[in-house]
C-alpha cells in the first residue's frame, strides 16, 4: 500500500484570534506526531506538497463574487498588521482570516485535488490530507464555522470533471452536519453524501427527512445521532446502514471530511464555540475508518482521500491523524494516548434505530453483494467496552 501524505507549514499561517479553537497549533500537533513517530519516512508513505486550486476549480462550488471577497478580507489584514494592527480580522461566523488565509485556503482546497490526481495516475493507493482551514460548513457565498472554501467538495468536482467520474461518495463523521458540502450537491445524483453528526447541534441543519431534491433525491443521507453517543452506536451505523447504501451507490471514489471532534476527549474540554458530547475513542474512529477503508477496497480499487475537517482536543486529533495513516497504510494499531471513552449514561436502541433509517432510505431487506466482513477479533482487541457481539446480527440478517 502507498498512501500520500499532503501538508504544507502555509496552514500554520491560517491565524485565528488568541482562544480560537480552530488554532494553527492543530495541524502542528498532528504533523509533529507523525514526525515523532517516524512515519514521515516510512516505507509506503509519500509526502506530497498541495497544489493551490484555482480559481476556476474554488467557482465549481462558490460564487466568483465571493473568491474575490476573500482575497480582498486578507489584503485588508495585511494592511492592519503591516501598520501595526491585529494579525486576524472578522470574516465570517466564527470564521476569522489573517494576511495568509486565502493562500492557506487555496492549499487546503489544492491538496485533495493532488491526492485525487496521485491517485488516477496510479501513484498511489490513497491519500490523507491535513489542512486548515476545514471545508464543510463553507457554502457557497459564505464563509461559516471556521471554513473558508469546501475542501471536500471542490474535491468531489473535480473528480467528475477532470476525470468524468460518475459517483463519489463523501462521508462526513465530522461531530457537526456538513450543511455546505449537502447544500452544494444536494441536487446532484453524482455526490452521495454521508453524514453522522451530533443533533440538535450547530449548524441545525442534518435532519433525517433531509434526503436531496429533484434528480439527486436519495443521494444525501443524514444520520442525526444525540449526544453523548458511542462507538456501540456509531459501528452499527457504519456496517448496517452505510455500507449497504455505499454498496448501492457503487461510488468510484471516496472521500472523507475527517473531523474528530467527535471524541471523547473533545467532549470533556469543550470550549464556548466548539462544545461536542460524543464519545468515539480513537480506537473507536479507527474501527469506523477501517469500516470506510476495507469500503474502498472492496467497491473503488482503494480510492480513498480523507481531508481534515474539526477536532480540537490537540492530542486526540493528532493521534486520529496518525492512526488514520497507520491504517490507511495497511497496519492496524491505534495512536492513543487516552483510552476507552467514559461509561455512556445510556445506552441507544440501535436496532430500532437502524432499522428506521434503512426505512426512510429504501434500504429495508437489501443484501449486500460486497460487504467487508467484520472483524471481530481484531475489534476485541482494540475497542474496550459493551461485547461488540451483543445484540447484532450480520448484514445478511437485517432485513
Ligand atoms: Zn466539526
Amino acid at each position: 500500500m502507498t498512501t500520500a501524505f499532503i501538508y504544507d507549514p502555509i496552514f500554520l499561517e491560517h491565524i485565528t484570534p488568541s482562544g480560537h479553537p480552530e488554532r494553527p497549533q492543530r495541524a502542528e500537533m498532528a504533523y509533529k506526531v507523525l514526525e515523532a513517530l517516524g512515519w514521515l519516512t516510512r516505507d509506503g508513505l509519500v509526502q506530497l506538497p498541495p497544489r493551490a486550486a484555482t480559481v476556476d476549480e474554488l467557482a465549481t462550488v462558490h460564487e466568483r463574487e465571493y473568491i474575490q471577497e476573500v482575497v480582498a478580507a486578507c489584503q485588508r489584514v495585511a494592511e492592519q498588521e503591516a501598520a501595526g494592527g491585529r494579525k486576524t480580522s472578522f470574516f465570517a461566523t466564527d470564521t476569522y482570516v489573517s494576511a495568509k488565509s486565502y493562500e492557506a485556503a487555496i492549499k487546503a482546497a489544492g491538496a485533495p485535488l493532488t491526492a485525487i490526481d496521485a491517485i488516477m495516475r496510479g501513484e498511489v493507493n490513497n491519500a490523507y490530507c491535513l489542512v486548515r482551514p476545514p471545508g464543510h460548513h463553507a457554502v457557497r457565498e459564505s464563509a461559516m464555522g471556521f471554513c473558508i472554501f469546501n475542501n471536500v467538495a471542490v474535491a468531489a468536482r473535480y473528480a467528475i470533471d477532470r476525470y468524468g467520474l460518475e459517483r463519489v461518495m463523501i462521508i462526513d463523521y465530522d461531530v457537526h452536519h456538513g450543511n455546505g458540502t449537502q447544500e452544494m450537491f444536494y441536487d446532484d445524483p453524482r455526490v452521495l453524501y454521508f453524514s453522522t453528526h451530533q443533533a440538535p447541534f450547530y449548524p441545525g441543519t442534518g435532519a433525517a427527512d433531509e434526503r436531496g431534491e429533484g434528480a439527486g433525491l436519495g443521494t444525501t443521507i443524514n444520520v442525526p445521532l444525540p449526544a453523548k453517543t458511542g462507538f456501540e452506536t456509531y459501528e452499527p451505523v457504519f456496517r448496517q446502514f452505510m455500507a449497504p447504501a455505499a454498496d448501492r451507490f457503487q461510488p468510484q471514489l471516496i472521500l472523507v471530511s475527517a473531523g474528530f471532534d467527535a471524541h471523547w476527549k473533545d467532549a470533556e474540554s469543550g470550549t464556548k464555540l466548539v462544545a461536542p458530547e460524543m464519545y468515539l475513542s480513537t480506537a473507536g474512529f479507527a474501527k469506523l475508518n477501517q469500516i470506510i477503508i476495507d469500503l474502498a477496497n472492496t467497491l473503488c480499487d482503494g480510492r480513498l482521500v480523507m481531508v481534515q475537517e474539526g477536532g480540537y482536543h490537540l492530542e486526540a486529533m493528532a493521534g486520529c491523524v496518525a492512526t488514520c495513516i497507520n491504517l490507511m497504510l495497511g497496519d492496524d494499531a491505534a495512536v492513543d494516548n487516552f483510552g476507552p471513552a467514559p461509561q455512556l449514561p445510556f445506552r441507544i436502541n440501535t436496532d430500532v434505530l437502524i432499522s428506521e433509517l434503512r426505512r426512510i432510505h429504501g434500504l429495508t431487506g437489501y443484501r449486500m453483494r460486497n460487504a467487508p466482513k467484520p472483524d471481530r477479533e481484531r475489534l476485541r482487541r482494540e475497542v474496550k467496552g459493551p461485547d461488540p457481539d451483543e445484540g447484532q446480527c450480520s448484514n445478511e440478517e437485517i432485513s
